[in-house]
């Protein structure tokens, strides 16, 4: 990972990028090269990137710091955090990613206020765009080519389950008898009130999701997977991320066989079997 850095005083943002592909300042500025509006806003020039023996496009990642903006960008509804940074990503010449709307305060779970979020939220998109054509150097003839389908919600409900996922369990790395998965992310809040993203460590990088928070409290043979699964606040901050959500998946089609086989209902099973046989399987839960 490499990262270049323009003088954030000076110009008051600055850009990082992270290429997988290069391994030393100047070839992460040439590999990044390519995107023009980006580098000529960071004042490094262009040029072509692409390798001449390869069709392909590489993949960069980059930090813009709007911190000068920052009581101008609050004002349309854009909060970039304590340091002021959006970050984005690029994989297609001329075309970044920016992730830069957030909204927050709404209820998710509620589908009016779902919508005015979706309302608000695209306003925003097209504010934030005129902003960077009218603010930015690099920026003047960017406009917006596409924005996500449908917003997207970090939390709403969770099933009540036989066991709840507590912060202690995730921040202590407990891993329980009946772990069918570990969640390697760290805790990763984003505030309510004022979106900021607030990250909180896992003592020994991980902690185990117990096979009872999949299992509903009050309903026999239903097992839920992905990030509706019994949490607290705290736990799901690091349990939502894809990875996570997807290794759920597996214990739940296991346990649906073994449960068939055994002839009860899955919420019978016992999750200690259930982890021996996915880790006969190669599921590392340790
Ligand atoms: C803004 C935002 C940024 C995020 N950033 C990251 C990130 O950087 N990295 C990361 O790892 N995670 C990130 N996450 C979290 C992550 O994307 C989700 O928590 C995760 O994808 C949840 O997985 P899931 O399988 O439980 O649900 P989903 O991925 O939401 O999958 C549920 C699927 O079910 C479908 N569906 C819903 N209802 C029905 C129905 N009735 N019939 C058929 N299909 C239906 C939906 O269309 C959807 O495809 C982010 C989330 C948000 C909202």
């Amino acid at each position: 990972m490499v990262k270049v850095y323009h003088d954030p005083i000076t110009r008051g943002w600055k850009v990082t990028v992270n290429s997988w592909y290069a391994h030393a300042s100047s070839e992460a500025l040439r590999c990044a090269a390519h995107y023009e509006f980006m580098m000529a806003a960071i004042g490094a020039g262009y040029g072509k990137a692409r390798k001449p023996d390869s069709d392909r496009e590489d993949y960069v990642w980059f930090t813009l710091v709007f911190k000068q903006w920052e009581q101008e960008l609050a004002d349309m509804g854009l909060r970039f955090g304590k340091l002021g940074a959006c970050w984005g990503n690029s994989v297609y010449e001329r075309i970044v990613n920016l992730n830069a709307v957030k909204v927050i305060g709404w209820d998710g779970a509620d589908t009016r206020q779902l919508s005015q979020a979706e309302v608000h939220a695209r306003r925003t998109a097209v504010r934030f765009a005129k902003f960077l054509r009218d603010r930015v150097p690099g920026f003047e003839e960017a406009h917006i080519v596409r924005v996500a389908p449908f917003i997207g919600v970090r939390e709403t409900r969770h099933i009540e389950g036989r066991y709840e996922i507590s912060g202690e369990d995730a921040v202590s790395g407990r891993i329980p008898e009946d772990a069918i998965a570990l969640c390697g992310y760290p805790i990763d809040i984003h505030d309510p009130k004022d979106g900021v993203a607030e990250f909180t460590q896992i003592a020994n990088g991980r902690f185990g999701i117990p096979f009872r928070s999949l299992v509903p409290k009050k309903i026999g043979n239903l097992l839920v997977s992905g990030r509706g699964i019994s949490a607290s606040d705290v736990a799901f901050g690091a349990l939502r991320v894809m990875g996570q959500c997807l290794a759920f998946g597996e214990p739940c089609g296991t346990a649906t066989v073994l449960a068939h086989e055994a002839g009860v209902e899955v919420s019978e099973l016992d999750g200690r079997m259930l982890r021996a046989e996915l880790e006969r399987g190669g599921v590392m839960i340790v």
